[in-house]
């Protein structure tokens, strides 16, 4: 039988696992941390439950495909609910809009709130739902490094369309240019956030995504989001998988330009295949220090990180739902800030997840569990201590003004996650949350590619390889790499 040995028990790991496992391969997961799950992770503090990661599931059907791969039924091990509600919207001004799943009563919701022409939202929707049909099959399911994929009808057909993928200009700009209000245009602005990226410098292709979340839906585990990792690792170990635990890969061995195995705790590990889920840049730092390092790539810009506070509330708000986004005053300010000063706006966007509106049992009776978040700047050795304070200031004043409330003593437990133990905990250079950011037009094309051209037998998977970050991605990146092994 042959070996694999995968680096990292992330997602994309244990999505690749079961996908080589199913092709026969004896597959090992080498994880530094004493959990599988990597970012989708979860903990508990005095009777409230957090996810620590991940709070927004999307593009369900690429979990599915791991049960029904393994010829199993997911629902008799991974249960979900699909959202009405995708999101609940303040503004300082005392705007409040509920994003409803459903695209009609979106229009009909979104052109009374914000006194948009229906029809500019529906054409909006349309040709992001477009552009999503040109670029799927090629951009995102496909390796973009082998030349198979350039070589069939389907993508001469998606580069004829190019010029409607809005590349050339911003996200913000393109939406500037369809919406009359500035708030709808901040709501549709919002998505670049999905992949860590600046509305005022990401293409306008990223109005794909909004497409993904209005089209497919948004859903919620019954379990929790930890769920998603839980139910694929017990997944991966039917199919013989084993997890070694607390197992951190020191070296990636190569010999004769081929990748023979790894070491971990000064032993070696022989293996036919070896697939690195730990991020790209650390893999070639720490791993493959001796090897040829694909400097262009990995000087990337990062995507943005994030700080967290997971606070236990000790009341119930009723005017908040599962997803729920204060915005800033000044949104350029706060992009500004986080990509070109390294540092934080006064005035945060704050996005507040409650899984408990969902799964009851997450928070004691009567009370909550916030998992209230603010895009940040990766780690560049700011002094975080100061900037969690100021934050932490800076969140509960513009919640106090919005809510009405006074949220400071309603607070009764406080964990934090930070840059610093994002990147601690998982790898992730920097403590960005979607490797690279897609902040230029060429993003999509400098992402490192799932395969090594120079170490045979050496593949990468998860967030900072192609096609990208964030869970569905990550489960794409697994199946490209499942693919490209025979
Ligand atoms: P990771 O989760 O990065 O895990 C890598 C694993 O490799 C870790 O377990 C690490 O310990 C292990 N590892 C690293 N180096 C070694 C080594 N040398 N030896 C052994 N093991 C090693 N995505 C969404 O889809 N929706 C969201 O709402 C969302 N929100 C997010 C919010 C936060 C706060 C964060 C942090 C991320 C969020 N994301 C979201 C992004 C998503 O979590 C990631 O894109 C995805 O989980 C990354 O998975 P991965 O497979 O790349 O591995």
């Amino acid at each position: 039988m042959p070996k694999a040995v995968i680096i990292g028990a992330g997602i994309a790991g244990i999505a690749t696992s079961i996908r080589l496992a199913k092709k026969g391969y004896a597959v090992t997961v080498y994880e530094a941390n004493p959990y599988t799950g990597g970012k989708l992770h979860a903990f508990e503090n005095h009777g409230y439950r957090f996810d620590a990661g991940p709070s927004l599931f999307t593009m369900p059907q690429y979990v599915e495909a791991l049960f029904e791969l393994s010829g199993e039924k997911t629902k008799d091990h991974f249960e979900y609910l699909k959202k009405d509600v995708v999101c609940n919207y303040f503004w300082e001004d005392g705007q409040f809009f509920s994003a409803k799943a459903d695209k009609e009563t979106f229009i009909e919701d979104a052109s009374k709130a914000f006194n948009e022409p229906a029809k500019h939202i529906r054409k909006y929707l349309n040709r992001n739902a477009e552009k999503y049909a040109i670029t799927n099959h090629v951009f995102l399911e496909k390796s973009l490094h082998k030349l198979s994929t350039y070589t069939n009808w389907a993508t001469v057909k998606s580069f004829l369309q190019m010029h409607k993928l809005h590349i050339s200009k911003s996200l913000h700009k393109h939406n500037h240019q369809t919406f009359n209000s500035e708030k709808l245009v901040q709501l549709f602005d919002r998505y670049a956030t999905y992949n860590g990226s600046d509305p005022y410098k990401t293409p306008g292709i990223m109005s794909i995504i909004p497409h993904l979340e209005m089209h497919f839906g948004t859903f919620f585990p019954k379990k929790g989001m930890h769920d998603i990792s839980q139910s694929l690792t017990k997944l991966a170990q039917r199919q013989g998988v084993d997890f070694v635990l607390n197992s951190k890969v020191s070296k990636i061995l190569v010999e004769k330009g081929k990748a023979k195995g790894v070491v971990v705790n000064d032993q070696t590990h022989l293996a036919d295949v070896v697939v690195s889920n730990m991020d790209v840049f650390s893999s070639y730092r720490h791993l493959l220090k001796d090897q040829k390092q694909p400097e262009r790539t990995l000087r990337q810009e990062r995507s943005s990180s994030a700080l967290i506070f997971y606070w236990g509330i000790k009341k119930e708000f009723p005017e908040l739902d599962l997803h729920n986004i204060f915005f800033s005053d000044n949104y350029r300010e706060e992009f500004r800030q986080i990509f070109d000063e390294k540092g934080l706006h006064d005035d945060p966007t704050v996005y507040i997840h409650i899984s408990s509106k969902d799964k009851k049992d997450d928070a004691p009776e009567g009370c909550e569990n916030w998992f209230v978040m603010i895009n940040t700047p990766g780690n560049f050795g700011q002094d975080w201590e100061a900037l969690k304070k100021q934050a932490r200031k800076n969140i509960i004043a513009k919640l106090n003004r919005i809510l009405k409330s006074d949220i400071e003593s309603l607070v009764e437990t406080e964990d934090i996650l930070e840059p610093i133990s994002i990147e601690s905990k998982t790898s992730s250079h920097r403590g960005s949350l979607y490797g690279a950011s897609s902040n230029s037009q060429f993003a999509a094309f400098l992402r490192h590619k799932n395969f090594s051209s120079d170490i045979k037998n050496l593949y990468f998977c998860g967030g900072s390889v192609h096609p990208g970050g964030g869970i569905p991605l990550c489960l794409l990146s697994a199946k490209i790499v499942g693919e490209q092994i025979s």
